[in-house]
């Protein structure tokens, strides 16, 4: 991305924080030939417009926004912490790295509180002491789902499997063997059940009852057995782990979408950190 594109992008969705460097990230390191100097953020610009309103200090999940500042070359990844504890921290990797500025997608699981910045090779420094987060999961949702898999699973955590990853992934890959039973994370109302597709194989597409997100399920082993309308519940087996379709492998492609749903004007969220808070192996 060019100067030119960034002066003509950014006038025109607008500052959205200005907030005050945290103390503890203003401390020069002393001594040492190699001076080391943390990063720091001055504010939270939107990049991206969206729907809901980023004038009011306030950052939408799933929005692409840059943080502005200095030495931030080595940033990696964003942590947006939420509440005390790890349980609904979502982390986001940047792009666009420069001295100057980092770009991230604010996850679609991240809720109002700090955020830090993970370096490379270092520990995580905070960057804001507060930043409000619309998020597209209410706190709170990431519990009240059931793993989508039943039974010996490897939630596949690389590039390719991971939301974002290679040709613009969706979605989450997680393996087991074929034949291993799959179940609605949320019941609630079967929006789409197809056989045979191309690429997606044998998928069924849910609407959640209370969250209100779409969960997808792909490259199902056999057409599914519900249909279009149907309700199924929390928990309830859909079908087997499979690989019709485009698959490599057994494996579920897993989608959430945040209201009002799949294809019809939500946006995917990255599935990782639910899935892993909802995995009884993790
Ligand atoms: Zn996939």
């Amino acid at each position: 991305m060019t100067t030119t594109v960034l002066r003509s992008v950014l006038p025109t969705f607008g500052v959205v924080l200005t907030l005050a460097l945290p103390a503890a990230a203003t401390a020069a390191p002393s001594g040492g030939a190699q001076a080391f100097s943390e990063p720091e953020v001055e504010r939270i610009d939107c990049v991206t417009p969206t729907s809901e309103s980023c004038a009011q200090g306030v950052l939408p999940a799933g929005a692409r926004v840059r943080l502005v500042g200095s030495d931030l070359r080595d940033v990696r990844r964003v942590v947006f912490r939420g509440a005390d504890g790890r349980r609904d921290d979502a982390a986001a990797r940047v792009s666009h790295v420069g001295a100057g500025h980092a770009d991230v997608q604010v996850p679609g699981t991240a809720q109002t509180g700090p955020v830090d910045l993970v370096v490379r090779g270092g520990e995580p420094v905070r960057a804001m002491p507060r930043v409000t987060v619309r998020p597209l999961v209410p706190a709170g949702q990431v519990d009240g789902h059931v793993f989508p898999i039943r039974g010996k699973h490897d939630v596949g955590q690389t590039e390719t499997n991971n939301f974002g990853g290679g040709r613009n992934h969706q979605g989450q890959d997680m393996f087991a063997a074929c034949g291993t039973p799959l179940v609605a994370a949320q019941g609630g109302r079967v929006r789409m059940a197809k056989a045979n597709h191309a690429r997606a194989g044998n998928y069924l597409v849910i609407t959640g009852e209370s969250s209100g997100l779409d969960y997808v399920y792909m490259h199902m082993q056999a057409p599914p057995t519900v249909e279009t309308g149907d309700r199924v519940a929390s928990g309830q087996q859909l079908g087997e782990v499979g690989d019709t379709g485009n698959a490599n492998g057994c494996h579920v492609h897993f989608e959430i979408w945040s209201a009002p749903g799949w294809y019809t004007g939500g946006k995917p969220i990255d599935p990782l950190p639910l899935v892993r808070a909802w995995d009884p192996d993790h």
